[in-house]
C-alpha cells in the first residue's frame, strides 16, 4: 500500500465511516484511521473481508431472528431443547450469557430493539410479529422476558404482557437479581443463572 504522499480523501473518508460505528468518537475513528494506514495490507485485508463475510454469509434466523450463517439457526434446529419455552432478549449478544449459564434448556426469540419512543422506536420497528406468528402456531407454554432493566425494557416488557397475557402462555420476567440500568450482555452468570431460577410472573 502507498500511503506517500497521503492521499487526503481516502483516510477522511475511512475516518467518516468508523464514527459511524457504535461507541466509536471522531477521536477514536482517527486512531483507528491512523492504525490502519500503517496496518500491512494482508491484515487490513483480512479485516475488510472479514466485513463483507459478515455481510455476505450472515442472515437472520427465519424462526427465531438471531443473526447465524445456517437457516434454522443451531438453536432452533436442536433436538435436545425445551420447545415450550422462549426467552425474548432485544439484541443476538444477549443470548450469549444466558447460553453460558447452562441454566435455561428453551429457545430464543430476538427483538433487535426495545420500545424508545425518546428513539423513534415503536413496535412495529421489533420482530413482534414474528413471535406473535411462532405462539400462534402452538406448542409455547411459557415466554419468558429478559429485556435490560432499564426505562425502554420495563416499557418493553409491559408492551409484550399485555400483547402475550391473552394468548394463554405463561408470561414471566427475570427476577430482579439485576441492577437497574444494567446490560444482559455484561452479566455475571451467577447473577444471571439466579434471575432466570428465580423468575416471576410479570
Ligand atoms: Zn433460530
Amino acid at each position: 500500500m502507498d500511503i506517500s504522499p497521503v492521499p487526503a480523501q481516502p483516510v477522511s473518508r475511512l475516518i467518516e465511516e468508523l464514527n459511524k460505528l457504535p461507541g466509536i468518537g471522531p477521536k477514536t475513528a482517527q486512531r483507528l484511521t491512523y492504525f490502519l494506514v500503517r496496518l500491512p495490507e494482508k491484515e487490513a485485508r483480512s479485516l475488510a473481508e472479514a466485513i463483507l463475510a459478515v455481510k455476505e454469509k450472515i442472515v437472520l434466523c427465519s424462526i427465531c431472528q438471531n443473526i447465524t450463517d445456517s437457516d434454522p439457526c443451531l438453536i432452533c434446529r436442536s433436538e435436545v431443547r425445551d420447545r415450550t419455552k422462549i426467552c425474548v432478549v432485544a439484541e443476538p449478544l444477549d443470548i450469549l450469557p444466558l447460553e453460558r449459564t447452562r441454566e435455561y434448556k428453551g429457545l430464543y426469540h430476538v427483538l433487535h430493539g426495545v420500545i424508545s419512543p425518546m428513539e423513534g422506536i415503536g413496535p412495529d420497528d421489533l420482530k413482534i410479529k414474528e413471535l406473535l406468528t411462532r405462539l400462534g402456531d402452538g406448542g409455547v407454554e411459557e415466554v419468558i422476558l429478559a429485556t435490560n432493566p432499564t426505562l425502554e425494557g420495563e416499557a418493553t416488557v409491559m408492551y409484550l404482557h399485555r400483547l402475550l397475557a391473552p394468548l394463554g402462555v405463561r408470561v414471566t420476567r427475570l427476577a430482579r437479581g439485576l441492577p437497574y440500568g444494567a446490560d444482559l450482555e455484561y452479566a455475571d452468570e451467577v447473577t444471571l443463572t439466579r434471575a432466570l431460577q428465580g423468575r416471576q410472573e410479570v
